[in-house]
This record gives C-alpha cells, sequence and structure tokens, in this order.
C-alpha cells in the first residue's frame, strides 16, 4: 500500500486532494493538537461536510467508527473507518476567528483558523464565501447535563489518528488550531504540527 504524507504545520492550513474512495488518516504527531477539518466537493466548494447534517445524519454529537459523515445537501461525503484515539471530538463548535481572538483581548493579529481554511483554499486556487462549521478532531469540549459545556486539553496519545474513506472526490483542509490562549491544544498552550497520510 503506498503512502503520501502532508504535514498539517503548526499554526498553519493545509488543502488537500482526496480521490473518491481514498483513505486518508489525520495523525496528531505529538497527541495534544486540535484540527480543524473541512471537506468541499471537488470544483464545487458551495457543497461541503457539514456538521449540521451530519448531527442529524448520525444522531448523536460524536463521531465514531462506521459513522457516514455528510455534506450540506446531506449526501455522503465521508465515511469514518478508525479512531485509535480516546474518541474525543468536537462537532459543534465553529472554528476559531479574529473575532474570537478580539474578544478574548488580542489587540493585534492572532493567526486563527478560520483564515488557516480560506488561505489554505487560495493556495489551491479555490474559494468560499462561508466558513462551514469544522469537525474539530481531537477538541474535548465535554458538554454537561445542563448544555453548557468545558474546554478542556485533548485526551489523545500520539500518533492517535482518524482514518476516513472519501465517499467522493473531494478537497480536505486541515488546520493545527492556533489557539494558544486556553489549553485546547494541550496544557503547555503550545500548537504543534500533525501529519496526514493518503493511501
Ligand atoms: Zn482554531
Amino acid at each position: 500500500m503506498s503512502r503520501r504524507e502532508h504535514t498539517v504545520p503548526a499554526r498553519r492550513g493545509k488543502a488537500i486532494e482526496v480521490a473518491a474512495g481514498q483513505e486518508f488518516r489525520v495523525i496528531n504527531t505529538h497527541g495534544t493538537q486540535v484540527l480543524d477539518t473541512w471537506a468541499f466537493a471537488a470544483g464545487d466548494t458551495s457543497t461541503f461536510l457539514s456538521m449540521a447534517h451530519t448531527r442529524s445524519y448520525i444522531s448523536r454529537i460524536h463521531i465514531r467508527p462506521r459513522d457516514m459523515l455528510v455534506d450540506n445537501h446531506y449526501q455522503p461525503m465521508l465515511t469514518v473507518l478508525e479512531d485509535t484515539s480516546p474518541g474525543v471530538h468536537d462537532m459543534l463548535m465553529c472554528s476559531c476567528s479574529m473575532p474570537i481572538y478580539r474578544r478574548m483581548g488580542c489587540t493585534e493579529y492572532h493567526d486563527n483558523c478560520e483564515d488557516n481554511l480560506h488561505a489554505a483554499l487560495a493556495e489551491a486556487g479555490l474559494s468560499s464565501p462561508h466558513t462551514p462549521a469544522p469537525l474539530n478532531l481531537f477538541m474535548n469540549y465535554p458538554v454537561g447535563a445542563d448544555g453548557g459545556f468545558s474546554r478542556f486539553p485533548p485526551v489523545t496519545r500520539p500518533g492517535d489518528y482518524v482514518a476516513f474513506r472519501a465517499e467522493r472526490e473531494i478537497i480536505v483542509v486541515l488546520s493545527a488550531c492556533p489557539q494558544d490562549l486556553i489549553p485546547i491544544n494541550g496544557e503547555t498552550r503550545t500548537p504543534t504540527d500533525a501529519l496526514v497520510a493518503l493511501f
């Protein structure tokens, strides 16, 4: 089985073409990094992986192996094949953005997943007028019984990965979340690189 790897640099985004039927793994190299993950139909960024539609489709707010993740037309886009991590991911939160960092007190520019998405798309010659809600792999935001949620560091181990199969030709975009004001990327608040392997 041939394997091609792409590094997602710390604090940055990366767009990767994935063929229909191809498998890819999102690998948490250091074990502490949240990866905001988007997918778009090849040639049509108005069709994208939708967390709202996927929550309806799987009747859950957490992904598990064998789940089908669907687009904004309720059509199959990704199948979850395997998850070697403890399975703690988020599919409720928006990506971090400059308005969020401003609200947190940043007066100067802060790297953010929203800008990373659009920069990665531009690098691939693509654009999207919107920022779809991402699948936040490895993000540990447990929802309490009262509906409130907490923001905790990932519980992932170094090298843990989630494997997906693309159900059609897609562009996957990942952002190694640059959030370093709160410990969602580990107690040391140090965003790291991660890896995507294609098979
Ligand atoms: Zn982020």
